[in-house]
């Protein structure tokens, strides 16, 4: 059994006719319950939820310090490559983009892991684009084993692999994996992915688990907000994380909140998901899942990331670059992902963070733990 078992059970427009069907009565209920079912989450998420924003804050706010304290972690996004094979419609590195493709080589990731854990960071997460004959199995053993020597903890956020992928980059030093769905919408899904390995929704949506069966100590999920309506999308995204957070209870299960951003050459249409919308999805995730641990990247601007500190987010990203080679290279922003918002340095994040009665965690696991 996998998780596909479970979402082929909810149909897509089922779903949405009951999130938008529900009335403020439905939602009163719900604020005083403390284990939350399915279709209570899916109340909340809903239009008639908005209402009750300010309640719904601050019963995230009392469930994620009483699981989690006044902590932030904090990371920081090390991209290795924006070569890709996909035409994702919605993405800077799509294939037909004419972009400088970069790659880096050992001694470019090397001064880039550098100029990053200068900052203090401890925690990096590697990304590329979905080209394994560029960013080989073995390119990525290489670049792990580099950023070792800098970082205690090393996540990567790469095209899909099998368990036994996983399991050799958990061998070298790997502990997290970062895979988002991007729509759980099947047509969606498919117009939008219109080639590349990609295109195969059930590889993509049993990646999670092959990463836990694997052995990965923390894997996070997500939907990109925008691409359909975000309220469906997110019980979506709660239904998998729950899933996981069930059978996979080894593994830390995360979940973030991307909302689509310009890219260049990327003039995609999307939904307008508002801070209000981003902020219901996040409140309402914390209240179904007292546990799952709520990521918020330097997409978002620096006013709304700091607002959220207190509602449920557990782990930021900060000083992020989104093009190979942006720390410590010559910059190309034609050659990034997508536009970040908030260009604040580590130590103006780690200050904001402090000035909330919160405390920034640069380190909260080392490679010693498993060699032991
Ligand atoms: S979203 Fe990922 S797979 Fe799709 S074009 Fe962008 S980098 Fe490639």
């Amino acid at each position: 059994m996998s998780f596909y078992d479970i979402y082929k059970e909810y149909n897509w427009e089922e779903i949405k006719d009951f999130i938008y069907s529900r009335r403020e009565n439905d939602v009163i209920d719900i604020l005083f319950k403390e284990n939350l079912s399915v279709e209570d989450f899916a109340t909340l998420l809903s239009p008639a939820a908005e209402k009750f924003l300010e309640d719904m804050a601050q019963k995230a706010h009392k469930i994620t310090v009483m699981r989690f304290g006044k902590t932030i972690k904090l990371y920081a996004p090390l991209y290795l490559s924006n070569v890709c094979q996909n035409a994702c419609t919605y993405c800077g590195f799509n294939v037909f983009h004419k972009i400088p493709r970069i790659t880096l080589k050992k001694d470019e990731i090397e001064r880039e892991a550098k100029a990053v854990a200068d900052t203090g960071i401890k925690h990096i997460l590697l990304l590329t684009g979905e080209a394994p004959n560029v960013a080989t199995l073995e390119y990525l053993k290489e670049a792990v084993s580099i950023c070792n020597k800098y970082f205690s903890s090393i996540g990567i956020e790469i095209y899909p692999l099998d368990i036994n992928g996983y399991k050799e980059l958990i061998d070298v030093g790997v502990d997290y994996l970062t895979i988002y769905q991007e729509t759980y919408n099947r047509e969606t899904y498919d117009k939008i992915h219109p080639k590349g390995k990609k295109k195969d929704l059930l590889w993509r949506l049993e990646t999670p688990e092959r990463g836990a069966i694997a052995g990965m100590r923390t894997v996070g999920i997500g939907a990109l907000m925008g691409l359909e309506d975000f309220r469906v999308d997110e019980f979506f995204v709660g239904l998998h994380a729950k899933y996981l957070m069930k059978k996979y209870w080894k593994t830390h299960i995360t979940v973030s909140f991307p909302r689509m951003r310009k890219a260049p050459g990327v003039d995609t249409p999307f939904v307008e998901v508002s801070d209000k919308n981003l902020v219901q999805s996040m409140l309402a995730m914390r209240i179904f899942l007292h546990d799952v641990g709520i990521v918020i990247s330097t997409r978002e601007p620096a006013n709304l990331r700091d607002n959220l500190i207190p509602l449920g987010v557990t782990q930021m990203s900060a000083g992020s670059k989104t093009e190979p080679g942006g720390y410590s290279l010559k910059e190309d922003e034609n050659a990034e992902q997508f536009h970040i918002e908030d260009n604040r340095s580590v130590d103006e994040i780690i200050n904001v963070i402090r000035s909330k009665g919160y405390d920034p965690v640069l380190k909260d696991w080392d490679r010693a733990f498993v060699i032991a």
